[in-house]
């Protein structure tokens, strides 16, 4: 599973693969160094960024495409769906319901 660390002021953040919490916090110190005990961490969620896709029949890891109207995240399958479905909102707004997210923070 995935976990995300990051600042207290929520300006820096990672993510990092380990099965619990306890080992979360080692490969994070060992890839990031001692910042790590100044980070808040947890479990990355159904919905979010690098998580689960949001799509309850659904389980693809790895969420990566945001979508602008329920503001959660899906995987690349169901975001293609999901922008098959509703051509009207890139007509209307110049871009995609779901789109990729750049990120640098993998
Ligand atoms: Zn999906």
């Amino acid at each position: 599973m995935k976990w995300k660390f990051e600042t207290e002021k929520k300006d820096y953040s990672f993510i990092i693969e380990a099965d619990d919490h306890e080992s979360a916090f080692d490969v994070a110190y060992d890839t990031y160094g001692p910042q790590v005990e100044n980070m808040m961490y947890h479990k990355v969620k159904k919905g979010e960024l690098h998580g689960e896709c949001n799509r309850t029949a659904c389980n693809s890891q790895n969420a990566m495409f945001y979508n602008h109207s329920t503001r959660m995240h899906y995987c690349s399958s169901c975001a293609y769906e999901i922008n098959r479905w509703t051509p009207d909102f890139k007509k209307e707004k110049g871009h995609e319901l779901c789109v990729l997210v750049k990120s640098d923070s993998l």
